[in-house]
């Protein structure tokens, strides 16, 4: 058993999570992030003190934060969801708990959870993709979390890959994120309809990235040639991250991920194409099985990959 923490930007969800990767007990909190640090903190302490109490045997919690941590882990350096900077939230924490607390980067608890239970279990080293309104990442080699010596070694949304038309939430020009993302797939489709490109999601106005993907499958030339761009620079981010850290497998998570086989299938040949080995060294290319307790169910199990 072990009890894991998400914090997102609208809830933190706590949860007791079995040796077999199902959580047992859940509860829930609002996030009062526009509140300040302290109240968030005072919610963070009562949740896990509940959640002690349902399970009293425990020595730690993790908790994934959906920032920058300090390469220690002791850290919140960037939470630009909750408008934290430089909190020291171990030190707060365990002033308050009688628990060990351990914190990770939320794309790194997903990608924990789907090492330890899911699609890329028994694989020692893997990659996981998070696919939503931006792009996240974590990388497990040789059964261990790559966090490096700042803590921002697996920010692969943030990959230079060549000049946008737009430029990322970090300030930089060219990211994946602004290449792979749910919000890039929109804002490409909007630009292109601002110039003119005859498109079925015109009649749409407003519309997400699932409507993309739909429009995509009915053959909708906008939004086939949207797929195929943001496939295409995922096939590009896959191969340089397999050239520089050689995974067995990579599993894409996240919203986008719910185009399935659509979407896979172009990723793995764009992959094959810019692979430098890809006779023998074609990683696995599969989707993510776990959704939204994917951050809890990593967090309970830090201690397994570190
Ligand atoms: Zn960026």
């Amino acid at each position: 058993m072990g009890i894991g923490i998400d914090i997102g930007g609208t809830a933190i969800k706590g949860g007791i999570v079995d040796h077999l990767g199902v959580i047992q007990k859940e509860r829930m909190v609002i996030t009062q992030s526009q509140l300040g640090y302290d109240q968030v903190l005072n919610d963070l302490v009562l949740l896990i003190k509940e959640l002690q109490q349902l399970s009293p045997t425990e020595t730690a919690v993790g908790i994934g934060i959906p920032g920058i941590l300090s390469g220690a882990g002791e850290t919140v350096v960037s939470c630009p969801n909750l408008n934290w900077q430089n909190r020291p939230l171990k030190q707060d924490l365990e002033r308050e708990l009688t628990l060990e607390v351990l914190l990770v980067n939320d794309a790194t608890a997903a990608c924990i959870a789907e090492a330890a239970f899911g699609s890329t279990r028994g694989r020692s080293s893997s990659v996981m993709l998070t696919l939503g309104t931006g792009v996240g990442g974590g990388v497990i080699i040789n059964d261990r979390v790559i966090s490096g010596a700042h803590g921002v070694a697996s920010e692969v949304g943030h990959m230079i890959m060549e000049e946008n038309f737009y430029n990322c939430n970090c300030g930089k020009n060219g990211c994946l994120e602004t290449f792979a993302s749910a919000t890039a797939l929109i804002r490409y489709c909007q630009k292109q309809l601002a110039e003119g490109v005859e498109s079925d999601l015109q009649a749409d106005g407003d519309f997400d990235a699932r409507r993309i993907f739909e429009a995509a499958k009915a053959g909708d030339s906008l939004a086939l040639t949207a797929v195929n761009r943001l496939a295409r620079y995922l096939g590009w981010a896959i191969a340089n991250i397999s050239d520089l850290v050689d995974p067995e497998i990579f599993c894409i998570g996240g919203g986008l991920s719910e185009a399935g086989d659509f979407l896979l299938e172009r990723i793995r040949a764009e992959t094959k194409c810019r692979l430098t080995y890809p006779r023998f060294a074609m990683p696995e290319i599969v989707l993510a099985t776990f959704r939204n307790e994917a951050g809890m169910i990593g967090a309970a199990n830090l201690g397994r990959f570190n």
